[in-house]
């Protein structure tokens, strides 16, 4: 099978792959700088791949992403707006390049190869210093029509009125994300999340409680995006994902009290993502064969 190149622009690093079949062969890592960002991912792909065994590289990033055009539209954290990264980067690496937004990337990795792998029917949330999603349905990523679909961080928890970045209020980002939680750590008195997950693990009460809340509040989104989409599985992915252990009942709950007649239907469960930090890559390397 032939091998595809997949990069993810991460906000401190920039990691490249070459994948085949889903399976990941060679990676490096190099420092992100905004500054020469072109200059490095050309470097990046040229070292990973100098015979250009690859004719097509798929390269994930975070922010709001016009497939389409090849641009990232904007991404705050990264200081892009409106950058054509397609168009500066063809010329100097002479492949095929497909860009997508990173949690989309992820979605698509975990449904191809990873926790969603016998479904059709799925959800990502990357449950990070933000929460990313993605949207998989009949067996199809589903990005919208200007390709910024799927922002499932946005969705509104029930009685939440938390401020969020985006403008919004109530926003499961504003509420249950790493970002969100290590505020609500420290106004409890812990020094972070790490802290506050030790307690939670050693049985503190409070601690608990925290998680539980935050479970609740992702439980709660995936009951109604389960009402409106008829999903099979929500994947946890994401680096603070892997506390779910801490905050599983908490979301089985929510999604019981939120969803449609829950006793007379097939609901959806959780399951953990199983690609870890590297369902991007494997994600957008699967792009850069053509299959979506
Ligand atoms: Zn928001």
């Amino acid at each position: 099978m032939a091998i595809a190149l997949g990069v993810d622009i991460g906000g401190t690093k920039i990691s490249a792959a070459m994948v085949r079949n889903g399976q990941i062969v060679k990676k490096i890592e190099e420092p992100f700088r905004r500054e020469q960002v072109i200059e490095d991912l050309a470097k990046a792909i040229k070292s990973l791949d100098p015979q250009q065994e690859s004719e097509s590289v798929g390269i994930a990033c975070a922010g709001l992403i016009d497939s389409e055009r090849g641009v990232i539209t904007f991404a705050g954290n990264l200081g892009f707006e409106n950058f054509p990264l397609r168009d500066l980067l063809a010329p100097q690496i002479n492949r095929e390049i497909s860009l997508t937004n990173d949690a989309s990337a992820a979605g698509w990795g975990e449904f191809r190869h990873g926790a969603g792998k016998s479904f059709s029917h799925m959800a990502l949330l990357a449950v990070g210093t933000g929460i990313g999603g993605a949207l998989i349905l009949n067996r199809s990523l589903i990005l919208g029509a200007h390709g910024l679909g799927a922002e499932l961080g946005h969705l509104n928890v029930p009685g939440a009125s938390e401020r969020c970045p985006c403008g919004l209020t109530g926003c499961v980002e504003a509420v249950a994300s790493g970002r969100a939680m290590e505020a609500r750590a420290k106004e409890s008195g812990f020094a972070g999340t790490q802290e506050l997950a030790d307690a939670a693990r050693a049985g503190q009460p409070e601690a608990s409680a925290l998680f539980d809340q935050m479970g609740w509040a992702i439980g709660a989104i995936s009951g109604r995006l389960a009402n409106v989409l008829d999903l099979e599985v929500i994947v946890i992915g994401g680096g603070f994902g892997s506390t779910f252990e801490l905050w599983e009942r908490g979301a089985l709950r929510g999604l019981q009290e939120n969803i449609v007649v829950p006793d007379l239907r097939t609901i959806p469960h959780f399951t953990r993502a199983r690609l870890g930090n590297d369902a991007g890559v494997i994600g957008v390397a699967d792009f850069a064969y053509g299959r979506v």
